[in-house]
């Protein structure tokens, strides 16, 4: 028995240098679970020999184990299966939003082993940068085996000659900020930074609803609208950092303003312009969503025309990209529960006539799963994805 556990010393052990095949045939067992050696090698298109060397390599970094025999096939042979220990190493995930600090431990499956939140003392860098360090310190000792963290904030995002550049985050007021330099020199680990909706389209690429997907969309309505993208099994990304952008596409040229133009995505479905919809002081989204339930007229005339918004926008990706599967999340989740029929109604109004059938995916939301996405996104670094 070769196998070595990563952290037996109980100290944070660097991310190995794996080869590309290790790194993928990891992948492999991280998203589509335990699978025979059999099955591996046909996956990575190698031979069993080769594959044997792949696979000793991740036991002997304590990344995988072989699991209980299980009879496979026809011939009802009994097939050793390889499997992730989620426990070979931990992330953490950060999630910045204007005002609050989100952090979360994960295992190696981005199974969370903790979570943590506290309001941004300030938002100049330097002093988001050091917050950063001091959740760490607090986070480590109950997880000395944190190999690499990930952050995401809503902006973009962009790889310039190798380092990530946040380019542009209106709702932190940073242009061209380091930040995963910066925070990687505060905690010693590697450190990545993505945009938040492309960190949880990732997310749920390999460990949620669309583990596996060719090709998948992600919704997130909220305090603002997101959309990500997997094509061909790779988050989209965009030549700027800035692919995705839905949240003003136009709905009604006569519709209310949103700040910028007039009766666009973000006019109708952002959680404030649901509220601001109603003209009536001292409301909060959460107020507007008991009116809607309990009947009151405006309210669901608000939520009627956001469920109308979110069905063009539904539509579009469909006839855009024809993907397997358009999953729908975010704080303003309830627009589905309130306005299913409008959203639906738009939906076919807008589709192609010719198009496919739309698979919906509306899943349910807690803030903290943009922290995940944060942690998905250090797994995901440390595997070169
Ligand atoms: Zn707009």
């Amino acid at each position: 028995m070769t196998s070595a556990t990563a952290h037996s010393n109980g100290e944070s052990e660097p991310w190995p240098a794996l080869g590309g095949v290790e790194r993928q045939a990891l992948r492999e067992l991280l998203v589509h679970g335990p699978k025979s050696r059999a099955e591996i090698a046909r996956q990575l298109g190698m031979s069993r020999a080769s594959l044997t060397r792949v696979t000793r390599t991740l036991v002997d970094h304590g990344f995988v184990a072989e699991g209980a025999a299980e009879l496979r096939g026809a011939t009802g042979r009994p097939s050793e299966l390889l499997h992730v220990r989620p426990d070979a190493r931990s992330f953490l995930g950060i999630k910045l939003t204007g005002e609050d600090l989100f952090a979360v431990v994960t295992d190696l499956t981005a199974k969370p082993l903790a979570s943590h939140e506290e309001p941004l003392r300030s938002k100049a860098v330097d002093d988001v940068v050091a917050q950063i360090g001091e959740v760490y310190d607090r986070l480590k000792p109950s997880h000395p085996d944190i190999t690499a963290a990930g952050i995401c904030l809503a902006g973009d995002i962009v790889d310039a000659d190798g380092r990530q550049v946040v380019v542009e985050s209106l709702f932190l007021g940073w242009y061209q900020v380091e930040l995963a330099e910066l925070v990687r020199g505060r905690l010693g680990i590697p450190v990545a930074t993505e945009n938040d909706v492309r960190s949880l389209t990732a997310a749920e690429h390999w460990f949620g609803v669309g583990a596996g997907f060719g090709s998948m969309a992600l919704l997130t309505v909220g305090a603002g609208i997101g959309l990500g993208l997997v094509v061909d099994g790779k988050v989209l990304t965009g030549a700027h950092g800035k692919s995705a952008r839905v949240d003003h596409q136009l709905v009604d040229p006569n519709g209310p303003p949103c700040g910028g133009h007039r009766g666009c995505v973000s006019s109708y479905l952002t959680n404030w312009s649901i509220v601001a919809s109603l003209r009536t002081p001292g409301l909060d989204y959460e107020a507007v969503v008991d009116l809607a339930r309990n009947g009151d007229y405006a309210a669901m005339a608000a939520f009627g025309d956001a469920g109308r918004a979110l069905g063009v926008l539904v539509a579009t990706v469909a006839n855009t990209m024809d993907p397997e599967k358009i999953v729908i999340t975010g704080e303003g989740i309830a627009v589905t529960e309130l306005a299913r029929a409008a959203m639906e109604a738009a939906i076919e109004t807008h589709r192609h006539p010719t198009g496919a059938p739309i698979t919906l995916d509306i899943q349910p939301f807690e803030f903290g799963e943009w922290a995940r996405g944060g942690a998905v996104l250090a797994i995901r670094s440390c595997l070169q994805f």
